[in-house]
C-alpha cells in the first residue's frame, strides 16, 4: 500500500504496488464512514490482500481487504516511517501504472518487512537507527534502480571498461569513470564511497538489517552515495527527484 487520497464525501482512493499488475489505483466506497471496515485497513505500509471488482474506468472497486502484514513496528517508529515513506514515494514516482514487475514487488515487500522487524527490535529511538535506516534505504534504492533497469554500472569505467582507478561518477553515462576518462562534468567519488555503494548494491537487505552498526557505511558515505549516485541516476534516467525526510 503506497498512499491514500480522500475522494468525494466518504470514499478513499488507494494507490498500491501489486504483485501482478504493478502500481495501480483502487477505490473503496464509503471507506471514510466511521463504521467502515475497509477504511481502517487501507493505510500506507500495510501489505494487503484485496478483493476487487474491475469497473469501466481505471480504478477497480474494493470489496474486501485482508491484512497480510500490518507492519506495526514500522508504523510506530518515527524514523522507520521516514525511511519507509521515502521508499514508497520513490516507488510511486519511478514506476509506470499497470506495468507489472514482480521483482520490484518482492523487493518492496522484503524491504518493508525488514524495516518493520528492525524497528520492532531497536525501538523508536537510539543513535544506531539512523545509520541503519540510511543504509537500508540506500541499498533499497540501488536495488530498485536495478529492478527497473537503470542500475548504475559500478564495477568498471563506463567509458573504457577499466576496473581500477575509479574516481568519479557520470549520471548521464550511468556509471563510474576512471581517472583517465574523467571529464569536468563527472562528479568526484572517493574509494570509500565507491566501495560502500558496491557493498550496498550486492548485499542482501536481510544481512544489512542485522549487521553490526560499525560495519555499515557511515553517514558521510551514505549522503555521498545518495547525492552523487542515486539521486542523479533517478533524475537523469527516470526524471524523478527522490524526496528525503531527513
Ligand atoms: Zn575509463
Amino acid at each position: 500500500m503506497l498512499r491514500t487520497l480522500r475522494y468525494g464525501e466518504a470514499d478513499l482512493i488507494a494507490h498500491l504496488y501489486t504483485r501482478h499488475a504493478g502500481r495501480r489505483g483502487v477505490i473503496a466506497k464509503g471507506a471514510r464512514k466511521p463504521k467502515s471496515r475497509l477504511g481502517a485497513r487501507l493505510e500506507p505500509f500495510l501489505a494487503l490482500r484485496l478483493q476487487v471488482v474491475e469497473g469501466r474506468g481505471d480504478l477497480a472497486t474494493v470489496r474486501g481487504v485482508e491484512v497480510e502484514a500490518a507492519h506495526e513496528g514500522l508504523r510506530s517508529s518515527w524514523r522507520a516511517q521516514q525511511v519507509g515513506a521515502a521508499a514508497l514515494d520513490l516507488v510511486s514516482r519511478i514506476t509506470v501504472e499497470h506495468e507489472a514487475n514482480e521483482g520490484l514487488y518482492h523487493l518492496l515487500r522484503n524491504f518493508l518487512d525488514l524495516l518493520d522487524s528492525t524497528a520492532a527490535r531497536t525501538g523508536a529511538e537510539g543513535a544506531g537507527d539512523e545509520r541503519r535506516g540510511g543504509a537500508l534505504l540506500m541499498a533499497f534504492e540501488l536495488k530498485l534502480l536495478h529492478v527497473v533497469g537503470i542500475a548504475p554500472q559500478l564495477g568498471a569505467c563506463v567509458r573504457c571498461g577499466d576496473t581500477v582507478g575509479l574516481v568519479a561518477f557520470s549520471p548521464a553515462d550511468g556509471g563510474v569513470v576512471c581517472s583517465g576518462c574523467r571529464t569536468g562534468g563527472d562528479s568526484g567519488m572517493d574509494a570509500a564511497v565507491h566501495a560502500a555503494a558496491v557493498e550496498l548494491m550486492r548485499t542482501p537487505l536481510a544481512e544489512l538489517s542485522t549487521r553490526a552498526e560499525e560495519d555499515l557505511p557511515n553517514q558521510r558515505e551514505l549522503r555521498t552515495i545518495d547525492a552523487g549516485i542515486v539521486a542523479p541516476t533517478c533524475l537523469e534516467h527516470a526524471g524523478v527527484r527522490p524526496r528525503r525526510g531527513r
